[in-house]
Order: structure tokens, then C-alpha cells, then sequence
């Protein structure tokens, strides 16, 4: 797996559309990558933000300003 398809595959890890096996092969990827763990680690910090300050709307613009300025889109 190469840098780009974790980064694309990030995503659907965390809206957790992803089989088990898929996990452990980006799982793996982080684990042997550090800029993209820390893109990861990253963007788990801002979705627990967002869940704390937006619980009752969802955050999909903020989420593709995001993502956009993560360089994802
Ligand atoms: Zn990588």
C-alpha cells in the first residue's frame, strides 16, 4: 500500500466502512509510516473535537474544509 491509498483509506477507516482485513493493512501502513500516522493521529483529534463541539449538526462542511486542508481532496 502506498501513501496515497492510506490517506484516501484513512477516511473510510474512521467512518468505519472497512472490512477487518483492510484495518490491519492500513494498520500496518501507519505502523511502518510515520507521516501518515501522524496524519492519522491527526485527524482522530480533530474528529474527537468535533464530536465534542458539534454534536448536533453534522460537521460535513467542516469536515471537507478539513480535508482539503490535509491535502485529501
Ligand atoms: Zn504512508
Amino acid at each position: 500500500m502506498d501513501c496515497d491509498h492510506a490517506y484516501v483509506r484513512v477516511y473510510h477507516y474512521l467512518d468505519g466502512e472497512m472490512t477487518v482485513w483492510k484495518r490491519r493493512a492500513i494498520k500496518r501502513h501507519l505502523d511502518e509510516c510515520p507521516p501518515c500516522a501522524q496524519g492519522f493521529d491527526f485527524e482522530l483529534e480533530i474528529r474527537r473535537v468535533v464530536a465534542y463541539s458539534c454534536r448536533e449538526e453534522a460537521p460535513s462542511d467542516l469536515r471537507r474544509r478539513i480535508g482539503e486542508a490535509l491535502g485529501y481532496e
